[in-house]
């Protein structure tokens, strides 16, 4: 089989890449290897949270995809469970509240209207919170929420109806490599021939690397999630937790807690969906590709999130999720043609923030593919070229 386009991963990043690709006249074949959303766009929460983005590029790229999400239900003529309800960011002591206003300060600057708000504040937004476990709060009206399975499926159902083809159930084992060029993959039914393959393959995006020799510096990094039965609506906002941004941009703070909770990089992250499960995790943990919830796990994120939230003890949980996150050094994604490997493009690495980022994704790959350039701000920092991927070739 020949096609223009190959995009190896039926994830919420390769389906936004194969529905934008067919949006533009492109022949595009989308392999999965076992169902759509069988990784982490399966298997984690449903937020597109402006507030945990770095700072800078990776916050304006946020802020570009959250304006893309709010016309996709109408482009794609789909449901998807989109809200925009803000988030709020729970500060539990005097450093993270130094650290947080810090950080807003920075939000600021780049355009997002996030602002430090008191404890009762907070309590008035989304009542049922622990006042005493907090100190203050951080708030962004501009957060929202959407449903990842839903979002996969409409993109890759989209892509379809205007003449993708996909097929799970369909593994990528090797790639066509000739004269240095990648020409296609070869699947256990047959060799697929296209002018670009594409990795989009998220935390296993290494192993795709491999079949061409090259070194991807991605790592699974598991989060574990819970579910609890439907109940009334009683998550009003998004709540996360001020020590995930502490973590995240700030690890040297936390580097002396030698706790359990800091261990597994246990956070609050919480939500509920438009059926009226409570979705609440995660952890942040790096054992290679287990997706196991574990009762240490289990124990840890309990007990933080009904430290913080204490009406979820009467709640019954009815479904566990692990995921894998594709983590690279950075957190940023890699996108982009890989130099030295003509017709081998790079999409993945978008860590704890894909479903958030997957409308600009699909656009960036899009129009770096079809136009070598992009109207997508701050595209250049995350270039795939920023590492050297051909160590090894
Ligand atoms: C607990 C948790 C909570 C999260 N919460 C959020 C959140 O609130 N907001 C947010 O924006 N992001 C969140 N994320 C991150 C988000 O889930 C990921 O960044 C995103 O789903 C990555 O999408 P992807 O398409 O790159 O990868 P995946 O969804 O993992 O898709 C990769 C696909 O490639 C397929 N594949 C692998 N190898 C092959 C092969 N050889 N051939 C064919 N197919 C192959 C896999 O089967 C898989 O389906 C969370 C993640 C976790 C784990």
């Amino acid at each position: 089989m020949t096609t223009d386009i190959i995009v190896i991963g039926g994830g919420v990043i390769g389906s936004a890449i194969a529905y934008n690709l067919t949006k533009r006249g492109k022949r595009v074949v989308l392999l999965e290897k076992k169902y759509l959303v069988n990784g982490a766009s399966g298997a984690c929460d449903q937020g597109i949270l402006l507030q945990s983005k770095a700072p800078g590029d990776h916050l304006r790229l946020g802020i570009y995809s959250m304006e893309m999400y709010k016309g996709l239900e109408k482009e794609l003529s789909r449901e998807l469970e989109f809200s925009q309800k803000g988030y709020l960011v729970l500060i539990e002591n005097d450093m993270e509240l130094k650290t947080m206003e810090d950080v807003v300060k920075q939000q600021n600057a780049c355009g997002l209207p996030s602002q430090i708000i008191s404890a009762d504040e907070a309590m008035r937004l989304q009542p049922g919170l622990n006042r005493d476990a907090i100190v203050a709060a951080a708030y962004c009206p501009w957060d929202g929420e959407v449903n990842p399975y839903m979002t996969t499926f409409a993109y890759a159902d989209r892509a379809a109806e205007l003449g993708a083809v996909i097929r799970t159930g369909c593994p990528v084992t090797g790639l066509m490599i000739e004269n240095g060029q990648v020409k296609g993959v070869k699947t256990p039914e047959e060799v697929i021939y296209g002018e670009t393959v594409i990795n989009a393959a998220g935390a296993w995006a290494p192993f795709i690397g491999q079949m061409a020799g090259l070194e991807i510096p991605i790592k699974p990094r598991r989060g574990q999630v819970y579910i609890t039965e439907a109940v009334p609506q009683f998550v009003h906002k998004g709540v996360i937790n001020a020590r995930y941004i502490v973590a995240k941009h700030h690890p040297e703070l936390l580097k002396n807690d030698t706790s359990k909770k800091a261990k597994l990089g246990v956070g609050i992250s919480l939500t509920q969906s438009f059926k009226g499960n409570v979705l609440f995790g995660a952890s942040r943990e790096f054992v290679g590709y287990d997706t196991s919830n574990t009762l240490e796990g289990l124990k840890e994120v309990m007990a933080n999130a009904t430290h913080l939230v204490p009406g979820l003890k009467r709640l019954n949980i009815i479904r566990t999720m692990g995921g894998l996150r594709p983590y690279p050094p950075d957190s940023k994604p890699l996108i982009g043609y890989v130099k030295g490997l003509p017709g081998f493009f790079m999409a993945a690495g978008h860590e704890g923030d894909g479903i958030s980022l997957a409308p600009a994704t699909g656009k960036l790959v899009a129009d770096l593919i079809l136009d070598g350039r992009t109207d997508v701000p701050a595209a250049a920092s995350f270039d795939v070229n920023r590492f050297d991927l051909m160590k090894n070739g």
